[in-house]
């Protein structure tokens, strides 16, 4: 199996790239804000709990978000594999997510960090606010605050990893498919040898 975790500040790009990266490596894509944003949707007693936190900038606890991603894992286990988008974004988060994997004798193949400015994310996410509807992207301070839980929260999953070896650095300024071209590059590289 290839399990890929793809990593990067909010607006970064993981979406757009996860959906490619689907058709071409026949990986199944597990983005934990779109399983809350269907929770939310749907009025479920852990999509109002995490309304809320989602709202602010903040991030939903370890426990509620483990249990969530685990039940999806766990749906789909004759895949090929998983891309991570979203996913983990805390040490504990990587260390549920190496625990996950291993009871199928399964371990995390890279991460692969998209990287980009501070500036060019705020624009990114006030633009997507125009069509996405979402209230963490149209307020200026909510963005802001979601940088900040970014880098004290979540860097340290990508340190977590490149002790291991499996973090990737990759430019996520260009066009999208430049970005692609160098993130399949990199997992070619990586999954051929
Ligand atoms: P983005 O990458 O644009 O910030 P996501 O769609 O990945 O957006 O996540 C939206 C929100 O959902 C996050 O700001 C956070 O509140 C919550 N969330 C998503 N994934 C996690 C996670 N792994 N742990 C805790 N909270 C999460």
């Amino acid at each position: 199996m290839v399990n890929l975790i793809l990593f990067g500040p909010p607006g970064s790009g993981k979406g757009t790239q996860a959906a490619k990266l689907v058709e071409k490596y026949n990986l199944l894509h597990i983005s934990t804000g779109d399983l809350f944003r269907y929770e939310i949707k749907n009025k479920t007693e852990l999509g109002l709990k995490a309304k809320s936190i989602i709202d602010k900038g903040e991030l939903v606890p370890d426990e509620i978000t483990v249990g969530m991603l685990r039940n999806k894992v766990e749906a789909n286990p004759d895949v090929e594999g998983y891309i991570f988008d979203g996913f983990p974004r805390t040490v504990p988060q990587c260390e549920a997510l190496n625990q996950l994997l291993s009871e199928n004798s399964e371990e995390v193949t890279l991460l692969l960090e998209l990287e980009v400015e501070d500036e060019e994310i705020v624009n990114r996410l006030l633009l997507r606010a125009e069509t996405s509807g979402r209230a963490d992207d149209a307020n200026e301070d909510i963005i802001k605050n979601r940088l900040e839980v970014y880098k004290s929260e979540t860097i340290p999953v990508s340190d977590f990893y490149d002790k291991l070896g499996k973090t990737i650095r990759v430019h996520g300024q260009g066009s999208i498919d430049q970005v692609f071209e160098r993130l399949s590059n990199e997992i070619d590289s990586t999954i051929l040898c």
